[in-house]
């Protein structure tokens, strides 16, 4: 028996149980062949929580989430909580996981399917193949920096300022997970910034170029963030992985991920840092989109952005890269046989149900397992 690994499951609210319902069906079908150990525990976030307990996340399912190997998320809200106290709402709940957590580094794969090419907005030719990851520093910059406020003016004017502030060390390692990124991919860092007018820009250039010396393996190239953000759309297929601060991260993440076309099919990782101890490092892996209201309890939903952020948890977090390859490969094949779920149907394709597109990616998963023995 291979070692076990400890899962803890937050579906949340909306399409979050559906979805992830299928993953836990692949991680069972995965655990019955003794092709790897998974134990999964199972616990409430969102809007699911508030009811249960009246918080969107107790300290109890931190501390579960802090023991696991990785969380894997599925969605939270819903207009059933819209009208609950601002510091109480469904999505309080992820963002005290992701800074109980420390997750400070946040992965965005964007990639094109072939099957689904014709999704983007782009032209084929821009997008085939097309495969960028974006790492996000998620816990610092001018989200959090202080001060900040809106204050009245002697003149009566209203002033709203916020301050961007990051330090050596924050720079540090959220490059030092883009370079590590790097060297399992095509090797190439591209640090995005406003070194031209900001200071923190500039220092964020200097660390990363300091930190390059280190990792010299790979090809490192600074560009200015508004300069990427027209590159994503001229020529998207020139980066590998990109490194960029909390603001800008926010904003090249989404503009990178509609190139593919299809919020039912993004995952997302979270990473804290590695405890130097004992190598562990804390990690929560979830789909890009939200809770779908208007498709949950449909059979809907399209499970594939929650089964591909299990493949990344496979891959950064339990060291299975083969099985994450195979995963993502299985998705891949079933959308290029034509099986589709509402949100991505297209002529010619065969409409199927959130747990038909689960068991299809477990059939498929399963032909390339026997291929590969
Ligand atoms: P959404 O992502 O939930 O939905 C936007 C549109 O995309 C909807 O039409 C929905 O049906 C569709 N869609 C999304 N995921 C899909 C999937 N997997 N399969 C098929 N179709 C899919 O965004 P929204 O409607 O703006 O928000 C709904 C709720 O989700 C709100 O309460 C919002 O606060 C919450 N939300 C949560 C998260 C999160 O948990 N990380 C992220 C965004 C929004």
């Amino acid at each position: 028996m291979k070692d076990t690994h400890k899962i803890m499951i937050l579906a949340g609210d909306g399409i979050g149980p559906e979805a992830m319902a299928e993953v836990g069906k692949i991680a069972n079908w995965l655990n019955s062949r003794g092709d790897i150990g998974l134990e999964l525990e199972h616990d409430l976030v969102g809007g699911a929580s508030i009811d249960a307990n009246g918080v969107p996340v107790t300290d109890a399912t931190i501390a579960k989430c802090k023991e696991a190997d990785a969380v894997m998320l599925g969605a939270v809200g819903g207009p059933k909580w819209d009208g609950v106290d601002y510091n109480i709402r469904p999505e309080a709940g992820l963002l005290k996981v992701r800074k109980d957590l420390d997750l400070f580094a946040n992965l965005r794969p964007a990639i094109v399917f072939d099957a689904l090419i014709d999704a983007s907005t782009l032209k084929p030719e821009i997008v085939k193949g097309l495969d960028i990851l974006i790492v996000r520093e998620l816990t610092g910059g001018v989200y959090f920096g202080e001060p900040r406020g809106i204050e009245t003016l002697p003149n009566g004017e209203k002033r709203g300022f916020n301050t961007q502030t990051y330090t050596t060390s924050e720079i540090r390692r959220v490059a030092e997970v883009a370079f590590d990124l790097a060297r399992k991919r095509s090797k190439k860092v591209t640090s995005c910034e406003k070194a031209n007018v900001m200071e923190s820009g500039k220092l964020w250039r200097e660390v990363v170029t300091d930190l390059h010396k280190n990792h010299s393996d790979i090809e490192l190239s600074h560009m200015y963030a508004d300069n990427c953000a027209m590159q994503l759309l001229r020529n998207p297929r020139q980066f590998d992985v990109i490194v960029t601060d909390n603001l800008f991260g926010d904003i090249l993440s989404d503009e990178a991920s509609m190139l593919t076309g299809s919020l039912g099919m993004l995952p997302s990782a979270s990473l804290g840092a590695e405890d130097p101890e004992t190598g562990k490092r804390y990690a929560m892996y979830e789909p890009v989109h939200g809770s779908a209201p208007d498709i949950a309890g449909q059979g809907k939903a399209n499970p594939l952005a929650t089964i591909l952020s299990f493949a990344m948890c496979l891959r950064y977090s339990l060291n299975r890269g083969d099985l994450a390859d195979k995963l993502e490969q299985a998705a891949q094949d079933v959308l290029n046989k034509g099986l589709r779920t509402p949100d991505i149907m297209a002529e010619n394709c065969t409409q199927i149900s959130t747990s038909d597109m689960g068991d299809a990616v477990i059939d498929q998963l399963g032909e390339l397992i026997k291929e590969a023995a």
